[in-house]
Order: structure tokens, then C-alpha cells, then sequence
């Protein structure tokens, strides 16, 4: 194909993508990503963010990366295994050790990053891994990455996984196998059953792997679905992000010290990609410590999520069977749930659209990330502007 084909052919599949709905335009925001938003110059109330608990545009985290900023600079100057390991990246990780109560833990410049890294890093094409079919996509390329046999496992279906497992262990074809779930799964809030994986696990000798981006700092008052549950000896991958509930940006894997050394000499993102800055690191441990310190975010986060879901529910709309604050609005049909979250925009309120790839053909979504930085009376506006056009386009 000559590189004039390829643009003809990638033009066609864009117009192609546009017709069936199914191509989403990038806003751009013109504000700091907080509970009001801006955009062409409006003012909206942010349903759209993972900004759980309002720290992303928190001052003490501002304060702490300015601070940052000044004393150590902007960039981290180099690789982590030449001399980019600043003392604000083990500080970084030895928080986040703490706050998961692992022995250890190494930070990565994202969680997609560590998915790609930490699952690529220990298995290869003599390994199965069974894979929950709604795992994200990072867990997905991880996977892939590392060619090892993937066997997907139907969504949270644990008769599915024991009968996969077992016949995996039995063929004796593979040297490892291990399990992957999401703690939270971030389309429809619904926590792993990790109770019921981690029995599996130990009856068929699998390793363990959680990636909890979306229940860090949201179950088990900050901690994670893992401690929630008390499962951290169980469990030999605690995945997250540094993004979402943390504010910040970054990944990290926590668990055993030997898994932790043995990833910082042979996981790739580490050893040939440059950390994150100092002001990252710093206002990350900054929100880590926050979290230790006190319950009030996460509480104003479930209190906010409850209400939310309640009130949502109460007018008629399918909100599906989240466990957690996240609050998906079911519409289906992938134009309808656009035009939804377009009229729900015209009256001030940012809630995006979800549609396949994202989520499966016909499950078409808008999703509501209520935070701890929304007041009620934003919620209350926001669910007036749902009432409205929700009855406008004949959803409720
Ligand atoms: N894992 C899960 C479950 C996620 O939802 C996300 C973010 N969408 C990631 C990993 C990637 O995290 P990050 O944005 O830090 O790359």
C-alpha cells in the first residue's frame, strides 16, 4: 500500500466510523478538571472525570508540586536504572507500600505503562492467563504482550473460571498461570469477586494479579478492593494508577520485595523510559499521606455516589448494578446515547458518551463519576437537567 492508499483508506474508515456513531469527537477543556468545567467558553458541571476525590485541583497537592518544582526541577533527567531515581520516587514508593500494606512497590510513568510492563515481565509463551472478558485494555495489550496463552474468562462468572483453571493446570501444558481482574470495573462499577478468585487461585496454584485503578481511594476508605477485603497476603499483583483517585499521573505495582526487584531489572518502561517528575512523585506521596491521615474525601465521595444513584434511579433511569460510586446511565443504541449526552451538554452538564469499542455494541452509556469535590447542589442541578432531557429523547 502506497502511503497515499493508506490516507484514502484510513479517510474511508473515519467517514465509516462517523456514520455508525461510533467516532467521538475530543473536547478540549479550557479549565483545571475540577466539578465545574470549561469548555467553547462554558461553564458545565464535570460528571466525566476520575478525579474521585477532588485532588487533582487540590491545594495542598498544588502547593507540594510547586514546591517540588523548585527544589528538584521539572523532569527527572534520565532513566530510573541510570541516575533518574530521584529520592522523591522511592519516598513515592515507599508510600504507596505503606498505603497498601505490601512489603514493597515500584512506580511507572502510568498504570496503562504497568499493566504492559509487570504482566510482560514475568509471564511468557509457556504461561496461561485467565482474563476476566471486561478486564481494560492495558491488561489486554499486558497480556498480549507477553505470549503467553490468554484464556478469557465470561465477566465475574466464577463456575467459568474454576472449570478454565482447573483444565489449564490439568493439561499440564503451562509453567504458570495466573488470574486477572479488575478490582473495579470502570464501565459499570461492579467489584471483582476477589473472595471467590483468591479460593480459586489457591486451589489451582495460580498467581494473583488485581489491577485496582478504580477502587483505590474508593473501597476500603482509600486503601483499595484488596484490603477492603483483606485479601493482601492473597494476592500477588496490586495494580493501580496514580491518576484517578490520586489526582496525579503514574502507575504502580505493589507486592512481595521479590517481585518488586525483579521487575525493576527486567520490566522495559522501567528500564528505558524516563520517570515521572519530581512534581508528580511528590504530590502523589502528598496524596497518598492525605488519605492515611483522614476518611473525609472518600466518605464525601460515597455520600455524593449514594446520592447520585439514588436519585437517578428513583426517576427511572437504568443504572445499572454499580457497587461502587461509579454511575452508568444504559441507553443502548449508540446514537441515541450521543445525542443524550449532547442535549445533556446543551443544559450544562458534561457526562460523555460510552460506546463500543469501549463498551460492547448496543450497551451504549452516559457515565457519571460524582466526586468528593461536587456539592449537592450541583448534583441537584445535574439531576434536573437528567429529569428534563431525559423525558425530551424518551429515556425515562
Ligand atoms: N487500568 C484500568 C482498570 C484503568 O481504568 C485505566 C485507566 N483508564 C488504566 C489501567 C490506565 O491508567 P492510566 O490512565 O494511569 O494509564
Amino acid at each position: 500500500m502506497t502511503s497515499q492508499n493508506l490516507h484514502a483508506f484510513l479517510k474511508g474508515n473515519l467517514n465509516e466510523l462517523r456514520e455508525q456513531g461510533l467516532y467521538n469527537d475530543i473536547d478540549v477543556v479550557e479549565s483545571s478538571n475540577g466539578p465545574i468545567i470549561k469548555l467553547d467558553g462554558k461553564s458545565l458541571i464535570n460528571l466525566s472525570s476520575n478525579n474521585y476525590l477532588g485532588l487533582a485541583t487540590d491545594e495542598r497537592l498544588k502547593e507540594a508540586a510547586i514546591q517540588a518544582i523548585q527544589e528538584w526541577g521539572v523532569g527527572a533527567g534520565a532513566v530510573r536504572t541510570i541516575n533518574g531515581t530521584l529520592s522523591v520516587h522511592t519516598q513515592l514508593e515507599e508510600s504507596i507500600a505503606e498505603f497498601k500494606g505490601t512489603e514493597a512497590a515500584i512506580a511507572y510513568q502510568s498504570g496503562f505503562n504497568c499493566n504492559m510492563a509487570a504482566i510482560s515481565s514475568v509471564m511468557d509463551k509457556h504461561d496461561a492467563i485467565l482474563s476476566d472478558e471486561l478486564n481494560h485494555a492495558s491488561i489486554i495489550d499486558g497480556c498480549r504482550l507477553s505470549k503467553a496463552k490468554i484464556i478469557r474468562v465470561n465477566h465475574s462468572d466464577m463456575g467459568d473460571l474454576r472449570q478454565k483453571a482447573q483444565a489449564a493446570k490439568e493439561s499440564g501444558q503451562y509453567n504458570k498461570i495466573m488470574v486477572i481482574t479488575d478490582g473495579v470495573f470502570s464501565m459499570d462499577g461492579d467489584i471483582a469477586k476477589l473472595p471467590e478468585i483468591v479460593d480459586i487461585a489457591e486451589e489451582f496454584d495460580l498467581i494473583t494479579y488485581v489491577d485496582d485503578a478504580h477502587g483505590s481511594g474508593v473501597l476500603g476508605n482509600g486503601a483499595g478492593t484488596v484490603k477492603h477485603l483483606g485479601l493482601q497476603d492473597k494476592v500477588d499483583f496490586q495494580i493501580g494508577t496514580l491518576s484517578k483517585a490520586i489526582g496525579v499521573v503514574g502507575g504502580y505495582v505493589a507486592g512481595k520485595k521479590e517481585l518488586i526487584d525483579w521487575l525493576k531489572v527486567r520490566s522495559r518502561p522501567f528500564l528505558f523510559s524516563t520517570a515521572v517528575t519530581p512534581a508528580d512523585a511528590v504530590a502523589a506521596t502528598k496524596a497518598i499521606e492525605l488519605l492515611m491521615e483522614s476518611k473525609e474525601l472518600n466518605e464525601r465521595l460515597w455520600e455524593n455516589g449514594d446520592y447520585l444513584k439514588r436519585r437517578l434511579k428513583d426517576l427511572g433511569f437504568d443504572i445499572g448494578h454499580s457497587e461502587t460510586p461509579i454511575t452508568p446511565c444504559v441507553i443502548g443504541e449508540e446514537k441515541k446515547t450521543q445525542l443524550f449526552s449532547k442535549r445533556l451538554y446543551e443544559e450544562g452538564v458534561y457526562a460523555k458518551s460510552i460506546v463500543f469499542p469501549t463498551v460492547p455494541k448496543g450497551t451504549g452509556r452516559v457515565r457519571n463519576m460524582p466526586t468528593a469535590a461536587h456539592t449537592k447542589e450541583m448534583l441537584d442541578q445535574a439531576i434536573a437537567v437528567y429529569e428534563k432531557v431525559g423525558k425530551e429523547i424518551g429515556i425515562i
